[in-house]
């Protein structure tokens, strides 16, 4: 659908799930791609090995919230930077009450903490060429809320606003932010929900279906395209109309 030939994409969380999807279509797309992981090195070589793009798809793994790592990722990033997609994401639901502080800070730190050193370091490297896309992925929970993901929602809502703020700052070089928020979409992390708690998610969604990866990738490609040039500060909602 649209070429990012000659450019460069960072894709976090890019070896699994949503992030697999956007990593894939951006190489069918004829870009080169850094996917990132931070633990899973098994999956991120299987995925490697299943694109089978050669030196177009390099892998990186680090933390996105141990802002040395971060630091020391972009030190080592010698071509110039077009896309970042903020994909990596964690959940570790419970209700207020029974919620660990660990696991609250844990989540902000992976989701938002992560989402901004990674955007830092974008800016930085887009101001440098006056040309950039960065796109968060966040989730309907950070506008409605769900009972247990007050962490999770909170840390999605901060994705938002972030980039409406980011946005502004950068809009004079022509560099958008913007975020696309995925609905039910089938991958491991929602692997630990009950088949009754999956059933009550389906019954949210008026395609009643959940989504797949490619069809938040294809959103994605769109507000990372060139054409996409004069949307920023948005939220593109892939939700089966929830
Ligand atoms: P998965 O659990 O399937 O994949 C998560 C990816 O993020 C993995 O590659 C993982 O690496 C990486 N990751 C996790 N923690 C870190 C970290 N600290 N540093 C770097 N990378 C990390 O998740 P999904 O594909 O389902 O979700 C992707 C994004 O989409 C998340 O931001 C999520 O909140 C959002 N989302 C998902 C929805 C869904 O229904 N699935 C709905 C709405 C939003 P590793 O392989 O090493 O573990």
């Amino acid at each position: 659908m649209f070429d990012f030939k000659d450019q460069r994409v960072i894709v976090t969380g890019g070896t699994r799930g949503i992030g697999a999807g956007i990593t894939r279509a951006f190489l069918a797309a004829g870009a080169h791609v850094t996917a990132t992981y931070t633990s899973n090195a098994a999956a991120a070589e299987a995925f490697r090995a299943e694109c089978d793009v050669g030196e177009r798809l390099a892998l990186a793994a680090f933390d996105v919230s141990d802002v040395d790592a971060v630091d020391a990722f972009y030190a080592g990033l010698s071509a110039p930077l077009q896309v970042l997609v903020n994909n990596a994401g964690i959940r570790k639901d419970q209700i207020v009450g029974m919620l660990p502080a660990a696991d609250w800070r844990r989540v902000m730190e992976v989701n938002l903490d992560g989402t901004f050193y990674m955007s830092k370091g974008a800016v930085k490297a887009m101001s440098r060429q006056r040309y950039g896309r960065i796109v968060n992925i966040t989730s309907p929970s950070g506008e409605l809320g769900f009972p247990g993901q007050a962490n999770y929602a909170a840390s999605k809502a901060g994705q938002v606003a972030m980039a409406r703020s980011l946005a502004k700052e950068v809009a004079r070089r022509n560099i958008t932010v913007n975020c696309v928020s995925p609905g039910f979409i089938d991958t491991e992390l929602l692997a630990d929900l009950s088949e009754e708690h999956k059933k009550g998610f389906l019954g949210m969604v008026p395609m009643q279906r959940f989504g797949t990866p490619s069809e938040v990738a294809h959103a994605v490609l769109f507000l990372a395209s060139k054409e996409a040039s004069y949307i920023t500060g948005s939220t593109v909602h892939v939700t089966g109309g929830i």
